[in-house]
């Protein structure tokens, strides 16, 4: 594809001038034929990596994506910037669907958005020729690892054996490694090529507070801030009303938001947040997904999200922008209490725990919360950031260069197949049947750490894995393993601070009230 072609497409159907970083390199490949995935964060622009090529590629692309309600509002605006767009779902009529096939088989369409279940209805009137480029968007919904697992993802793999010569691209704002490997082999691109986009978003300052108060906490937040517009996060639909009909109480306009709400009244309220007129909503995560706000100043977490991909969606909705936006999570162990009780009753329980648990450990950091959150999304970043509230307001730190040494020796001799437990036991020279029964007595690092409490090596492993040295593999029942990071710190004689002598009153003292 020319760059001329390219670049006048763009300002055509767009009206953008340039492309963003990583948009341009996708879309030459996709060009090129290739398979690809894209990992980008909400906001990051994924739309037009297959909607430019959709245009300029002789037939058809299909785009899957798993929001029936949203597909509506992406066709609209793709009409109205003259592209020949149409969608396919289970809730048209019959005579709408035959109209759309028939404009298909003219080849007069561009893009067909479709729901993965409405597959089998597509294949009968498709062929590997009529199809330029398949797209998949929310990939993550087809991996069970993933947060927003859906069946009807799954059979998406038969799209490569159907439509070979076809090239696939499958987009995403959430992808831990392992469902990135799991979505390349789920979908039988196993040499896509994976385009990761950095997750920073430099202008989202971060904060985490203790749950207690959480009430006089916001009234003081949105205080100094009106006209602003915010969103605030809680956990069920009673928590939306009761928080929104608190802060009414003391004069702060809110507007519930859940998915118990009539189609008709969650479209009012999207207006009116869109419109300014409605300035703080409290919602459950059903809301924001597809409203395209850039002018949303703060995000308040009123309880604490299932995993960090849906803490940084929702934190993401901030923004937009590019101007300075505030983030704030409250941090419970109520919380933790009622969400390990859903993971425990999850079908995926070992995951969900999994995840549970590194959303606690971001709450309970003690360095550089944007570092953790990238490292979690596998951007290893050297430098504090600055603007998240550890950063800001630093722990005292010391030397910690032996402690981690001990630790990540351990887990090299542990061969990388033991979890948090067993490292510590064999740190500390335990005796019981899980060190002794494998003959990990024998290890030279078995009781380096004596002098070191459980407690605080848990706490000093904990940051191990913020910092980016080790990781959990959630799929090897949560076996810590040792980064490339780690070879700074065992052979390169690189040093490390770690937080010392954490002091946990405050959250000790809710959790003996929780
Ligand atoms: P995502 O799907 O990754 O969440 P979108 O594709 O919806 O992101 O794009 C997010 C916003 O960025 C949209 O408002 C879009 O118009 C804008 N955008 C995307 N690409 C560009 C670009 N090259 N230049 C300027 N704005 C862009
Ligand atoms: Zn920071």
């Amino acid at each position: 594809m020319e760059e001329k072609q390219l670049f006048g497409a763009l300002k055509e159907y767009f009206g953008f001038d340039s492309f963003r970083p990583l948009q341009k390199k996708i879309i030459d490949a996709v060009f090129q034929g290739k398979d690809n995935v894209v990992i980008m964060p909400t906001g990051g622009g994924k739309s037009i990596c297959y909607q430019l090529p959709g245009i300029l590629l002789p037939n058809i692309t299909l785009v899957i994506s798993p929001l029936i309600a949203l597909m509506k509002d992406q066709v609209d605006g793709l009409k109205v910037n003259g592209i020949a767009a149409a969608y396919l779902n289970s809730s048209q009529s019959e005579t709408d669907q035959q109209e759309i096939i028939a404009s298909v088989e003219k080849n007069e369409l561009k893009l067909l958005y479709v729901a993965p279940e409405s597959l089998q209805f597509v294949d009968r009137f498709l062929t590997d020729g009529k199809v330029s480029l398949i797209a998949i968007d929310e990939a993550h919904c087809i991996s069970s690892w993933g947060h927003d697992f859906r069946p009807a993802y799954t059979q998406l793999g038969y799209l490569k054996k159907r439509f070979p010569s076809t090239p696939v691209i499958a987009l995403t704002a959430t992808a831990d490694k392992a469902t990135r490997k799991d979505i390349c082999q789920q979908l039988n691109i196993p040499n896509a090529k994976i385009h990761v986009a950095s997750f920073d978003r430099k202008n989202l300052s971060l904060e985490v507070r203790p749950g207690t108060k959480r009430l006089e906490q916001i009234l003081q937040f949105t205080e100094g801030r009106k006209n602003e517009s915010g969103i605030i996060y809680c956990l069920s639909r009673k928590n939306t009303e009761d928080v929104a009909a608190k802060l009414n109480a003391n004069g702060i306009k809110a507007e519930a938001y859940h998915a118990g709400l009539s189609h008709v009244e969650r479209s009012r309220i999207q207006e009116d947040f869109i419109n300014d007129t409605q300035q703080i909503i409290c919602a459950t995560i059903a809301f924001g997904m597809g409203i395209d706000k850039s002018n949303i100043r703060w995000v308040i977490h009123y309880n604490m999200p299932k995993n960090l991909e849906g803490y940084y969606q929702e934190i993401g909705r901030a923004g937009r922008d590019g101007l300075p936006s505030e983030t704030m999570l409250f941090h419970s162990y109520a919380d933790v209490i009622q969400l390990q009780k859903f993971a425990a009753n999850a079908k995926n329980e070992a995951v969900q725990m999994a995840k549970l648990d590194r959303m606690k450990q971001y709450s309970e950091a003690l360095t550089c919360r944007r570092k953790i959150l990238l490292s979690y999304f596998g951007e290893l970043k050297k430098e504090d950031c600055g603007n998240c509230d550890i950063c800001r307001n630093p722990p005292q730190f010391m030397d910690g260069t032996l402690i981690a040494q001990k630790a990540l020796s351990c887990i090299y001799r542990l061969k990388g197949k033991e979890p948090i437990t067993v490292l510590i036991d064999v740190l500390r020279g335990a005796q019981n049947e899980a060190v002794i029964g494998k003959g990990y007595q024998e290890l030279s690092t078995y009781g380096v750490g004596k002098e070191i409490s459980w407690r605080d090596w848990q706490l000093y492993i904990i940051q191990l894995i913020n910092l980016g040295y080790v990781e959990i593999a959630f799929h090897l029942h949560n076996h810590l393993q040792l980064t490339p990071m780690a070879k700074d710190i065992l052979f390169n004689g690189a040093k490390l601070e770690l937080a010392k002598n954490l002091d946990q009153k405050e959250i000790k003292e809710e959790q003996s009230k929780a």
